[in-house]
Formats: C-alpha cells, sequence, structure tokens
C-alpha cells in the first residue's frame, strides 16, 4: 500500500512542526496485517524472533520497531490466557502485550487485564529489589539488601525450626496460585505441612458441593457446545475465567444456546442472559431443588444415567430399609424427599416468579446432556450452608444425565493436565492444626481466615511465615486482628512477603521480595476453560529474548527489571541454603535429573516435564525442537482436544489383575482401595467416591455427624429474610461480586484498570432509595456486627429490591508512613486503635503525582472507594468451612461527622462472632479416630498416618 501524498493542510501542519514530516524517506514498506479488513491475523510465529511494525506512537511518520515476540501467560486471575510480548530489540523493554493465538484456552483473546500487564511491569511505584525492614515492624522503615543476605537469614532459620521439631511454625500462604503442583513438591521436600491457601475465602464452598457428590471439586462446563446454561451468579463468567468461558458462552448462544443467570444483581453477563432470576441471596438451592422435583415429577430425568451412575441403592438401603431395591422405589421415595419443594414454595423463599422456575425447569428437561452450569462464588461463598447450591445445582446435572458429555459439565480434572516431576518427595510426616483443625473435619481447604484467631488463642505460632501474592489484611474478612498479629512478634516470628507490588499485607513484614508479574517468572498452567485440555508455559519474556540474543545470564532476576525474581529459583535456592550440610533430607530433592549431584536449574525442571507431556515431544521434533523450546516459542500445547465421559475409561488388564469386586456393589478393589466399578459387565473407571458413583445418598456426611444433610438439602443462610429487621434498616448486603476489570489486590498498579474502575458505592434499588430519602452518591453507615463503614450509594434499577450490594475490589490504602505505592488507587488513611477498637479515616483521595510516567500527573478521580470486607467478621460454615461473606446489615443515612470512607471494628466483637461460629462445628474424630475421611481430598496431602488424631507419634 502506497502512503498517499501530503495534502496542503498536512503540509502546513508538518512545516509548523505541529505533525511529524510525511516526506521522509522510510525505507520498504511494511504489510498490514489488517488488510481487507481481517481483524484476526496476527505476525506468523516463524516471524516472531524479528518482527518489524509501524511505532503507533510516531504516527504520521512510520517509524518501525523491530521486536522479538515472546509467549507467556497473564497472572491477572487464574484462567492464564495466552499473552504475546513485544520486546523491543533496540532497548530490551517490552513494549506491549497482545493475545497468543496459539494458546487453546484463550485462542488469541484477552480481557482488559491482559493487556494491562503492560501497566504493572511499568509501575513506576513497583518493587524493584529485597528490602529489610529497617524499624519495628509496621513502622514503614525499609532497606534495600541482597538476595545473598535474604536466602542466608530465612535460610538458616527454617533451618533452626527444622533441627528442633518445629515444623509445624514454617507455613506457605498462597494467595493468587497457579504454579501447578511446584510448591506442593518443596513443601513435601521440606518435609512440613505448611501449605495454606485463600480457597476457603474464595470457592471451597462450592468445592464442597461438588466433592460429596463425586470426588472432584470443580466443575467443567462444555459452554460451547450446550443447549441450556445455568450460571449461579456471574462471578466466574465476569471475573474469573472472564475470557475462556465468556468467548464459548457466546458461541453456544450463537449456536442457539439459552441462558439462565442466577444473581440478585444484574451483572454484564445476567444482562446478556434469555432469563435473570434475582434470587434472595442463599436461596438458590431452593430454587434448584424445585427445578429437581419438576423434572423428577414430569419424568424429564434420564433413566439410564441414573440407573447406572448414581448410588440409589445404597440410598433405599440406608434410608428405606423395607422398601424393595428398585429404582421406581427410588424415584418414589425421591419424589416424596422433595416434595415440598414446589415452585411456589422456593418462588417465595427467593422472592421470584412461579413460572421462571417451572419455564427454565423444562428447559433444562429439554436441553438433557447438554445441560452447562456453573457456581463458583457468590451464592456458594456467601451463605451458611452456601455448598449446598452446588450440591444442589450438580443434582440438575445428575438428573439429566450431563454429567462428562458434550455440551454437559464435566469434572474440572478431565480438562486439566497434571505435570510429572523429576522428582516426587514423599508425603508429609507432619498435620498442621493451624490448617486443618479439628473443630472442621471436612472443610475443603485449610481455615486460612481464622488464623488470627488460632495464634490468638496461643494454638501455636508461625516463625517462618511466608505469604506469596498475599494480601488478608486488605483481602480477607477481619483485616484488623491479622494486623494485630503480624506485629506481634511473639505470633509470628518472621514475615516474608512475596509480592510483586505493594500491598496491606506487605506493609507489615520483615522482608519485602519483590517478585515477578506475568511476564517476569515461570509457571505452568492448565485449566478447566472448555471441553478440552491444554498446557501453557509462562516464562520471563526478557529472560528468552535475552536467550535468542545470545545473552549470558544465571538467574532471571539478572535480565528482569531491578532485581525482580520468581519464585521457582528462589524456591530451590532457599531449600539448597536450609539443607546447608546437607543433613536434612532437603538437598536430593532439587538435584539435576541430567547432571548427576549438581544443583537443577529451571530450564531442566521445565525440560523435564515438557518432555513428559503426551504428544509434545513429537510435535516439537516435527519441527526440530525440544519440548522445551517448543514451549518457548509457542507458550501452549493442546494436549486433549476433547476429553468426555472419562468414568467410562475402561481399567487396564493390567490394574484389573488382582482385583477384587464386591458383589453387592460391584466396586472393584485392589490393595484394599476401590479402583472402579463394574457396569453393564465391564470394569471402568467411575468416580473417585466410595461408591464410585455419584453420591445421592452420602454415607460420609452420616459418619461425620451430618446425617441430616445426607442427600442434597436446602439450609436457611445467616442472612435470611426471617433473621432481618426490616423496620429497623436491615438488609443483606453481597459484598463478593467483581468488576470484570480489576483484580482483587493487584490492579491497583494497573493505570489502564483503575482509569476504568476507581469506586465501590452501594448499589441499591430505587424502591430502597426512595424509602431512605436518598440519591446516588449520597452517604450511608452501614453497621455490621463488628463496626461500620461509611460509603456512597448508586441507585440503580439492576438491583434486587431489598438487597444490597458492593464490589469487593476497591477501598485500597496505605498510612502516611508506608512506602508510595499503588497511587493510581490507594487513598491515604490515619489509623487508630483504642483499646479493641479500630478506626481507619481517609485523609487524601487519589491525586495526581509526579513520577516518570506522564499519566500520573493526568489522574482525573479522586475516589478510590471504600475497605469494606475489614468491618465483617469471620463466618466459617461449619461444614465446608467456607467463609460465608454475605452480611447482614444496618443501613442508615450517614450521622453528623461520618466522612466518606470512614471504617470503626471492635476486634473484641470479632472473637465473639468467630467463637459463636465455632460452636456450630461438630469435631472430629469420625469413624476410626479420623481427622478427616480419607478419600477426601486435602491440600498437601500428608502421610496416612497423621490423619488419625491418637497418633501423636507422628507428630513428634
Ligand atoms: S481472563 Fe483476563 S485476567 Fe484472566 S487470564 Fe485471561 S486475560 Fe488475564
Amino acid at each position: 500500500m502506497k502512503t498517499p501524498k501530503p495534502t496542503l493542510v498536512e503540509k502546513i501542519a508538518e512545516s509548523l512542526r505541529i505533525i511529524p514530516g510525511l516526506n521522509e524517506p522510510e525505507g520498504m514498506e511494511i504489510p498490514s496485517l489488517t488488510e481487507h479488513g481481517d481483524l484476526t491475523k496476527f505476525p506468523p510465529p516463524e516471524k516472531w524472533d524479528d518482527w518489524t511494525e509501524y511505532e503507533a506512537k510516531g504516527w504520521a511518520r512510520k517509524e518501525k520497531k523491530n521486536y522479538s515476540i515472546v509467549p507467556t501467560t497473564c497472572f491477572n486471575c487464574e484462567s492464564a490466557c495466552g499473552l504475546l510480548a513485544y520486546v523491543d530489540k533496540d532497548t530490551e523493554e517490552v513494549r506491549k502485550f497482545e493475545g497468543n493465538p496459539y494458546h487453546p484456552g484463550s485462542r488469541g483473546r484477552n480481557c482488559a487485564k491482559g493487556p494491562a500487564t503492560i501497566n504493572q511491569i511499568k509501575d513506576s511505584d513497583r518493587i524493584l529489589y529485597p528490602l529489610k525492614r529497617d524499624g519495628a515492624r509496621g513502622s514503614g522503615k525499609w532497606k534495600r539488601v541482597s538476595w545473598d543476605e535474604v536466602l542466608e537469614d530465612i535460610g538458616g532459620r527454617m533451618r533452626k525450626a527444622m533441627k528442633e521439631g518445629r515444623q509445624n511454625e514454617i507455613a506457605y500462604h498462597v494467595g493468587r496460585p497457579g504454579h501447578e503442583g511446584y510448591m506442593d513438591r518443596v513443601l513435601k521436600a521440606w518435609n512440613v505441612d505448611g501449605h495454606n491457601s485463600h480457597t476457603n475465602i474464595c470457592s471451597s464452598g462450592a468445592r464442597f458441593g461438588y466433592n460429596i457428590w463425586h470426588g472432584y471439586d470443580r466443575p467443567s462446563p462444555d459452554h460451547a457446545n450446550a443447549d441450556f446454561i445455568l450460571l449461579i451468579s456471574a462471578h466466574l463468567e465476569s471475573g474469573h475465567y472472564f475470557n475462556p468461558h465468556a468467548q464459548r458462552i457466546i458461541e453456544g448462544m450463537m449456536a442457539g444456546a439459552k441462558m439462565a443467570c442466577m444473581d440478585p444483581r444484574l451483572s454484564n453477563t445476567a444482562s446478556m442472559a434469555n432469563y435473570w432470576i434475582p434470587t434472595y441471596p442463599g436461596t438458590e438451592a431452593a430454587v434448584l431443588l424445585a427445578m429437581a422435583k419438576i423434572i423428577l415429577d414430569e419424568g424429564l430425568y434420564n433413566e439410564k444415567f441414573m440407573r447406572e451412575w448414581v448410588n440409589w441403592e445404597e440410598y433405599l438401603q440406608a434410608k428405606h430399609p423395607n422398601d424393595e431395591v428398585t429404582f421406581e422405589n427410588f424415584i418414589l421415595r425421591t419424589r416424596e424427599l422433595y416434595a415440598e419443594y414446589t415452585p411456589e414454595f422456593a418462588a417465595k423463599e427467593a422472592n421470584i416468579d412461579v413460572a421462571q422456575i417451572v419455564e427454565i425447569a423444562h428447559e433444562i428437561g429439554k436441553a438433557g446432556e447438554k445441560f452447562a452450569t456453573h457456581n463458583w462464588r457468590s451464592a456458594g461463598s456467601g451463605n451458611l450452608g452456601g455448598w449446598c447450591v452446588a450440591r444442589c445445582l450438580h443434582f440438575l446435572n445428575v438428573l439429566t444425565g450431563s454429567v462428562g458429555t458434550v455440551g454437559g459439565t464435566s469434572p474440572n480434572a478431565w480438562n486439566k493436565f497434571k505435570p510429572k516431576f523429576f522428582d516426587n518427595p514423599p508425603a508429609q510426616k507432619f498435620w498442621n492444626e493451624l490448617h486443618f483443625p479439628n473443630e472442621y473435619p471436612l472443610a475443603f481447604f485449610e481455615m486460612s481466615f481464622l488464623l488470627p484467631h488460632f495464634l490468638k488463642e496461643g494454638r501455636g505460632k508461625m516463625d517462618v511465615y511466608f505469604s506469596r501474592v498475599f494480601n488478608p489484611v486488605w483481602t480477607y474478612p477481619d483485616g484488623f486482628s491479622w494486623m494485630d498479629v503480624l506485629q506481634d512478634e511473639e505470633k509470628v516470628g518472621m514475615h516474608i512477603a512475596m509480592t510483586p507490588t505493594w500491598n496491606e499485607t506487605a506493609y507489615f513484614a520483615d522482608y519485602v521480595l519483590p517478585m515477578g508479574h506475568a511476564s517476569e517468572r515461570h509457571d505452568i498452567n492448565s485449566y478447566a476453560t472448555h471441553g478440552g485440555t491444554w498446557i501453557a508455559f509462562r516464562q520471563p519474556v526478557l529472560r528468552e529474548a535475552a536467550r535468542r540474543a545470545g545473552k549470558n545470564f544465571k538467574f532471571t532476576y539478572d535480565v528482569n527489571p531491578g532485581e525482580v525474581w520468581e519464585e521457582d529459583e528462589f524456591w530451590i535456592e532457599l531449600s539448597w541454603r536450609v539443607d546447608k550440610d546437607d543433613d536434612l533430607g532437603i538437598r536430593k530433592h532439587f538435584k539435576s535429573p541430567y547432571r548427576e549431584g549438581e544443583k537443577i536449574n529451571i530450564d531442566e525442571y521445565y525440560q523435564y516435564i515438557f518432555e513428559n507431556v503426551k504428544g509434545l515431544p513429537e510435535k516439537a521434533e516435527s519441527e526440530g525442537l525440544t519440548p522445551l523450546n517448543y514451549m518457548k516459542k509457542y507458550g501452549a500445547f493442546e494436549v486433549e482436544k476433547s476429553s468426555y465421559n472419562k468414568h467410562l475409561t475402561p481399567i487396564s488388564e493390567e490394574q484389573f489383575a488382582g482385583s477384587n469386586i464386591d458383589e453387592s456393589t460391584g466396586v472393584v478393589t485392589k490393595d484394599g482401595e476401590p479402583i472402579g466399578i463394574m457396569i453393564d459387565g465391564k470394569a471402568v473407571t467411575g468416580f473417585p467416591t466410595p461408591s464410585r458413583k455419584q453420591e445421592f445418598y452420602s454415607q460420609t456426611m452420616v459418619d461425620w455427624k451430618w446425617g441430616e444433610h445426607s442427600t442434597p438439602t436446602y439450609i436457611k443462610s445467616h442472612i435470611h429474610e426471617e433473621k432481618m429487621d426490616r423496620e429497623a434498616g436491615d438488609f443483606p448486603l453481597v459484598p463478593t461480586f467483581r468488576l470484570p476489570v480489576l483484580i482483587h489486590s493487584r490492579s491497583a498498579n494497573a493505570k489502564w484498570l483503575t482509569e476504568i474502575a476507581n469506586r465501590n458505592p452501594i448499589w441499591m434499588h430505587t424502591s430502597d432509595a426512595e424509602h431512605f430519602g436518598i440519591e446516588s452518591g449520597d452517604l450511608l453507615r452501614i453497621t455490621t456486627e463488628i463496626g461500620y463503614f461509611i460509603d456512597k450509594v448508586w441507585v440503580t434499577e439492576g438491583m434486587k429490591p431489598g438487597i444490597v450490594a458492593c464490589s469487593h475490589h476497591l477501598g485500597r490504602w496505605r498510612r502516611p508512613q508506608d512506602v508510595e505505592g499503588n497511587r493510581w488507587a490507594t487513598n491515604t488513611v490515619k489509623m487508630d486503635k483504642e483499646g479493641e477498637v479500630w478506626s481507619m479515616e481517609t485523609i487524601n483521595g487519589i491525586k495526581p503525582y509526579e513520577s516518570s510516567d506522564a499519566d500520573s500527573k493526568r489522574i482525573f478521580w479522586s475516589d478510590g472507594g471504600v475497605h469494606q470486607n475489614i468491618t465483617f467478621p469471620v463466618h466459617p460454615d461449619p461444614i465446608s468451612g467456607m467463609h460465608c461473606w454475605h452480611q447482614k446489615v444496618r443501613i442508615e443515612k450517614a450521622r453528623p461527622g461520618d466522612k466518606y470512607g470512614d471504617v470503626s471494628v471492635d476486634t473484641s466483637k470479632s472473637k465473639m462472632v468467630y467463637e459463636k461460629w465455632l460452636d456450630m462445628a461438630r469435631p472430629a474424630p469420625g469413624p476410626n479416630g479420623l481427622r478427616r475421611p480419607l478419600w477426601f481430598k486435602r491440600a498437601l496431602r500428608p502421610d496416612e498416618s497423621t490423619y488419625y488424631i491418637d497418633d501423636k507419634s507422628k507428630n513428634d
């Protein structure tokens, strides 16, 4: 395409230097990738090592830029979409990120958070060097230290704890995971039960509900091939697996699928749905059971699947021992069981239309095996008994036989790749009751949000506490209790905050260690984005660009900005130092599989994994590459195009040999462990439950003292309408929803994202606002069980009347003494504590500031939102262990003297609420003195001997 000659106006503008010269020589023209209106083209991979394109900022001069294009993956939510980093060959800097078309999950597309990675890596406030506190903890004083000093100090302290048998005082607490087994391997090598995670404030309610059915804890909906899609809240589809799911939902809908979204808030996803079901929060399970009743009563269920794959015989034998064990009797009894869940009952409970429930139940019945469902945070994580929502939702999948089918809902594990490691240390011989206390034997993950209370009670201490991309002071409920314990050196001996950016928890650390953003670190990723399976490689792109340029370096921090490192190499080096005399049995787990006796390096670690991915070595060889270099080049590999019905996988002859078959149940066991089930005379894998079937009836619930929930049930939430005093101003608050462009703790340094979303008002329906006589922007005092916060109201028709909601993303803060970080989004606050009462007030909102980024002077917003989570007490669900986020709040107009952003919390009340909920628990032991059912998954599963409470010798 030839450049047209400049017009007269352009020539004048050029001479006045308003625009750059258009007549200067430019050399060869670059062909356009978007010619003919085709926007789907990407630079071809054979040119990624040497790609030239015009510089957008150089307009109208055709300034050429030469790039090395390096694939990596996004780190801004779990789904790890593919990114291509454009590394400027002249400056050796990343200029921008675009999608990677070779990534099977994201297929070249990203949400706003993907390309905004460029903001994060160029943030002028970022932490570039390891820092050590230089004053009292929390004083805000820091000094730069070397990585060598960091490793020596932390390694020595860990070594001492291990030598003294204090393994349970070492913990690694993860916020954003994404390592695929890396850290589990490290912790096992250390022989510490030290894994702690954020999962019980995130997803374990839903996980428990799925697990109790079929031993898998997450769903993988096949949206693209579905006929009907039912989403319980939009959380996943508008925030978490946002882009990969959203694109497949749209594909499914374009092919004729209908979608329903159950959410009291008209989310982006609900606004695109055929049915918006604005249920009263916490009543979702009642509505789902009403749909199940219609499907049962009208015979819309999939009899073949139910007969073969539901443990109905076990149900009849346990609950109706005098009945003849026939499928017909099972259906009769099940219809009786759910007789009370009429559409009228559910509609009244949820305050929705009866007709909508009936219509959607019919649509589900019609969709049959092509019924895709999902449930993540919101309802599952909001309510006492929230886990029942996932259980009742999956009940609909079971009834329709849409478990594992094309267009249905598979277990997540079927669409997730598991890496093979070069070395597998044995399971640790410790059980840490600070993470898995006996009060919560069924808790699906660690009771991480109770840690401050456990430490205050003196149940133990943390001598070496790593927080990794984790910010509980701000993200968790009861953040002031976290501040209490993090400042107490008796309770937390050494706190190491490993983070790519400043956060409220890092202010209370001893070391702040700068870890890489997406393009500065190694990880492998695999997520259930659709009905296939893929593996992706998150790699430090400057390292790969340097390798391509033939440069020498040792560690990733040699090529990253400043001395930003990555965890992978850090853990290898730290483990080596901990076992400095090679007498703890740790070093042997960090030796190269390729160089006898030498310490492994990070290339070798991934080399081994990629050499053992089915099909990858052959694919790489076809291009003359090693598997590692194939992944460095393309960034992703499709392991299985589609993976359905894996429960029908035949047991191999080798496995079958020497096994036993239970005549009455058909369960195949080997060495005492169930390995499959006989179906139609064939031995197949089935599901990883005791019955190897879908467990409509759960003997586990009976055995662990929760027999009233042996079958799918509805539990009234702690914020049920019955608990509200409406005259006094009580409302249920839904505090869990995501804004699609923000990340919990890591978007405050992304200027594009904070420009789009920078406030979190209270969503309130027009009719409720009229009742209060308020308008958008007016101040409200929101009182929780432990304190209050002052926020603005946003009056909208997009909220169910009688319910309020507030996004949890905003209200980031720093104190005057803290390092200036995340200034795009942090309010400066003043904090005080009188007795047990903490208060926080905003001194300054967001302001323009001088920095190396000219945009920081152009900040036009001043509102950074309000920190609501810190005013919530802990609400541990007594069964799943999930923190139940929803709050019963009292709403009133702000009082005289109340200011926007004010927060007040009484931590003595936090303790009282914690104890009240603790009283609901039904502690272990279960059968045989167990702490936990053996068949339940557990993060970083320890040696089986530790599962028995009385076997204390194993913990000595
Ligand atoms: S959905 Fe968005 S934030 Fe999540 S990985 Fe993909 S691009 Fe990143």
